[in-house]
């Protein structure tokens, strides 16, 4: 079937949406024929009532799956913040002071997300504080109006960038990078997980930044754990830095964090809602989320992270234990370099043997009670899995149904 196109890279995110929507037409209408209903039906739960079907993340904290699940504490503090009025422009600086004050960074602002950082760090870079130029963006005659980005570096969250209506400058090498800065660069661009990708490191990016006196903005969103990296890179020297809030760190999904410069951050907080004749005006984050992401930062910092990854790797060893138990099935583990850094674990079996593909594995996952969404794609590694995002003992789930699909398969192809 079409709409399964497992292999279409990570970054066509168009075609994704329309594959997630898809699934999610299909898989509701079963929701509702399931045979057996209780007599006296339990209250249904939100997703219930809306006959969108829930899904089982053993994949990685991914925004079209709705990005990471609130933890209690998180949910409990955004309801009591539902409670009260404020005035906004107090709340976020009072959280943007206690979150720079957590992360040791000199500034810092609750964002709509990375994306919104991104675009509100481009904007502080072109327009700065001025209220005349904060209000003709994107219209930037007149102003620095260049961004380099290095063309490994290119990605579809650049468009953040854009929206503010700069030009991105697409270099290579670091002296192409020299040469192409000029008094129309507003910011240098670089994506923190294409690191190992581009001719220029971090070092090197931040160096020339400084040299030249162009503000440096790093993409981090999906870089925690460790929770060092939420204030590494500013340490380290860039003058701005975008976190999503609600990947690792677990705070509301439309949250993120802007990190840097107080100058920018001020200029960024200009930009930004509630301010109405601003780039930023459809960026807004309410109370509840830019408390929501204080507290979620709060527990993050506290989390014991050693204990977490230990048992991350005892629930993909349940998981290892159920499909093993199959012949023919066989496992390994690998941690992702940057992004999404968590033990992983792999499946490997004969696909002719079985005449089962990984890709209608991952189908019969999703198709399947309850649905499991796995990653296929993006690892060279074949099909694989994390419980970063599983609930506790999801895990039993995923195994036990992983090793359903390969026995039945396996007793098939055996005729
Ligand atoms: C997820 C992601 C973003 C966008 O983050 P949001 O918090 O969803 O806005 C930007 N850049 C990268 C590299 C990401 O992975």
């Amino acid at each position: 079937m079409a709409i399964f196109n497992w292999s279409s890279s990570r970054r066509k995110f168009l075609a994704r949406g329309g594959l997630f929507s898809a699934l999610a037409g299909l898989s509701g209408r079963r929701l509702f024929a399931m045979p057996g209903a209780a007599k006296t039906p339990a209250r249904k739960n939100i997703y219930e009532r809306l006959g969108v079907r829930t899904r089982i993340n053993a994949k990685v904290t991914y925004t079209f799956l709705t990005g990471s699940l609130l933890p209690p504490e998180v949910a409990r503090a955004m309801e009591e913040a539902a409670q009260h009025y404020v005035w906004l422009l107090e709340l976020q600086q009072a959280v943007g002071g206690k979150i720079a004050q957590m992360l040791g960074v000199d500034a810092a602002m609750v964002t709509s997300g990375a994306a919104g950082a991104i675009m509100l760090g481009t904007a502080a870079c072109v327009a700065g504080k001025d209220l005349e130029r904060i209000q003709r963006l994107p219209d930037i005659t007149g102003m620095k109006s260049e961004v380099i980005i290095q063309k490994s570096h290119r990605n579809p969250f650049d468009h953040a960038s854009r929206n503010v209506g700069v030009r991105l400058v697409v270099v290579e090498t670091a002296e192409e990078m020299e040469n192409a800065i000029s008094e129309k660069t507003a910011m240098m661009y670089f994506l923190n997980d294409a690191q190992s990708r581009g001719q220029v490191g971090l070092e090197k990016f931040i160096e020339v930044g400084k040299r030249h006196g162009v503000p440096t903005f790093n993409d981090a969103a999906a870089d925690v754990p460790p929770s060092s990296h939420l204030s590494d890179y500013n340490k380290m020297g860039f003058d701005l830095v975008a976190f999503s809030g609600g990947k690792g760190l677990r705070g509301p999904q439309c949250a993120g964090l802007l990190l840097g410069r107080k100058d920018l951050i001020e200029a960024a907080l200009l930009n930004n809602n509630p301010h109405e004749d601003s780039i930023g005006r459809p960026c807004k984050v309410g109370k509840e989320e830019i408390v929501g992401m204080f507290v979620a930062l709060e527990r993050y910092l506290k989390v014991d992270h050693d204990a977490e990854w230990k048992d991350w790797e005892a629930r993909l060893g349940v998981i290892e234990k159920a499909v093993t138990s199959v012949p023919g099935v066989r496992t390994s583990r690998f941690v992702p370099e940057i992004a999404n850094h968590v033990p992983h674990l792999s499946l490997q079996w004969d696909e002719t043997a079985f005449q089962l593909t990984k890709v209608e594995c991952a189908r019969q996952l999703e198709d399947g009670e309850p649905s499991i969404v796995c990653l296929v794609e993006d690892y060279t590694q074949g099909l694989s899995l994390t419980p970063f995002m599983m609930k506790p003992g999801e895990e039993r789930i995923v195994g036990r149904r992983l090793k359903e699909i390969f026995t039945t398969a396996r007793r098939k192809a055996a005729g």
